[in-house]
């Protein structure tokens, strides 16, 4: 993609390239893997809050008091199903104090399209910063639906996080959700016949949860 369209940042850490290429790389086992995810999530979700409201919190020191801040809004994580869990942990790390919903998505025979399956979301949702995570977002769909599932449980404020895209994926959700930031570690060439992201790092559930087929 050789312009980015607004709304969509692309975390170029040194930390966060060296950490998606092992990722990326086909010899990474799923032990590895997991905790590579988990460290990258947690850089970028450092990212992803940067914007995040503060209000001013008094507490004590143990010489005076002193005014420092707390998050003016309460926090949901919500992972799409099932590759999303993989970065809840990582995030976890940077944001204790959050609550941690989850989005199932699955494709409806009929209509090709993605419908969600599950839904179970804390009910401050429309008072709360959401953050959405999924590892890769390739056609856009699911998350597309995903986050329209949030809007009208009535979300307000979401965040998209993913490790990798394409410009396919960043196309659709732009499209259909201007209003949601992406944060992503790399945007990559494209989809292949199956939509994978290439070059991508494969299917990032199978590689978190060690389903691979083993040979
Ligand atoms: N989901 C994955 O896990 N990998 C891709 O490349 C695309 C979708």
């Amino acid at each position: 993609m050789s312009e980015l369209p607004p709304g969509v940042n692309v975390i170029q850490h040194p930390l966060v390239r060296v950490k998606l290429t092992q990722l990326r790389d086909e010899q990474t086992k799923p032990e590895e893997f997991r905790a590579r995810l988990a460290e990258l999530a947690t850089l970028l979700a450092f990212e992803a809050t940067r914007s995040l409201q503060t209000r001013p919190e008094k507490i004590r020191t143990p010489l005076e008091e002193y005014e420092g801040a707390a998050l003016a809004r309460p926090v949901i994580i919500a992972p799409i199903l099932r590759a999303g869990l993989g970065m809840v942990e990582g995030m976890l790390h940077v944001l204790a104090d959050v609550s941690v919903g989850h989005i199932g998505m699955k494709r409806d025979e009929k209509t090709h399209r993605p419908e969600s399956y599950y839904f179970n979301l804390p009910s401050h949702l429309p008072e709360a910063d959401v953050i959405v995570v999924d590892p890769m977002l390739a056609t856009g769909h699911s998350a597309s639906a995903a986050i329209a599932r949030l809007k009208q449980a009535g979300a307000r404020s979401i965040r998209f996080i993913c490790c990798v895209s394409c410009p396919e994926g960043i196309e659709q959700l732009r499209q259909d959700h201007p209003d949601v930031p992406i944060f992503t570690a790399a945007v990559d060439r494209g989809l292949n016949e199956n939509a994978y992201i290439i070059p991508g790092l494969g299917d990032a559930g199978d590689r978190y949860f060690g389903t691979l087929p083993r040979l």
